[in-house]
């Protein structure tokens, strides 16, 4: 029951930015036409402005991040959290008009951190309320490693994502903060492989297949 889609689909995630690396990866995404969703953080400045808009404008989804993946901060108490996420929400409506209903928890939504900053009851309680209120957050049934690492080996990346791909959705974790640069170097390759064994891109949206580790 959670939307299974009936063609092979992808769907690329990047978390953490806008950076550099976010304007990297939309000329590549731009270059194959193959759309994305990204999950993103707070960035005042009037590039990470630009990158928002650009997002937007390109067919990509914007995702909430939270604002400041701040895991003391946002794990510390049910509150805190939604706080630090209506103040990503609001901002993103202000800057990009949008306000989106998709999420993913920073770390996951079964995060130990979020568990050791807020206790093992507040995850459980997050994953509920977010529901309720109308969002719908996504994990990951794919990860590339590019989090395993600072600035992870490419061959590492490339091969943790077309070895883990399987028929129906696969939800595909990649990041693009600032060191993520081999993040970037992988991506062609990965995206010509999967279009060569027949898979779709797709973005995310609160309809979409999902993945929930809890
Ligand atoms: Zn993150």
């Amino acid at each position: 029951m959670n939307n299974f889609p009936d063609k092979k689909t992808i769907y690329l995630t990047f978390d953490d930015g806008p950076s550099k690396n976010t304007i990297k990866i939309l000329d590549i995404l731009k270059k194959y036409k193959v759309k994305a969703t990204f999950f993103v953080c707070g960035n005042t400045t009037e590039f990470g402005k630009k990158v928002y808009k650009r997002i937007v404008n390109e067919g990509h989804a914007i995702g909430n991040h939270t604002f400041s993946h701040n895991y003391k901060v946002i794990y510390s108490s049910e509150e805190a959290f939604l706080k630090d996420l209506k103040k990503l929400e609001n901002f993103l409506f202000s800057v990009a008009g949008v306000k989106p209903k998709i999420i993913r928890f920073p770390g996951g939504s079964n995060t130990s951190i979020g568990k050791k900053y807020g206790g093992i009851k507040l995850t459980e309680r997050l994953t509920t309320k977010v529901l309720l209120d109308g969002y719908q957050y996504f994990d990951w049934n794919v990860s590339s490693r590019d989090a395993t690492k600072v600035t992870q080996d490419k061959e590492i990346i490339i091969n943790s994502v077309l070895q883990d791909v399987k028929d129906g959705g696969n939800i595909v974790l990649f990041h693009d903060s600032w060191p993520k640069t081999t993040t970037v170097e992988a991506l062609p390759t990965i995206i010509e492989e999967l279009l060569k064994r027949g898979y779709r891109f797709d973005i995310l949206t609160k309809d979409s297949f999902y993945v929930h580790f809890l």
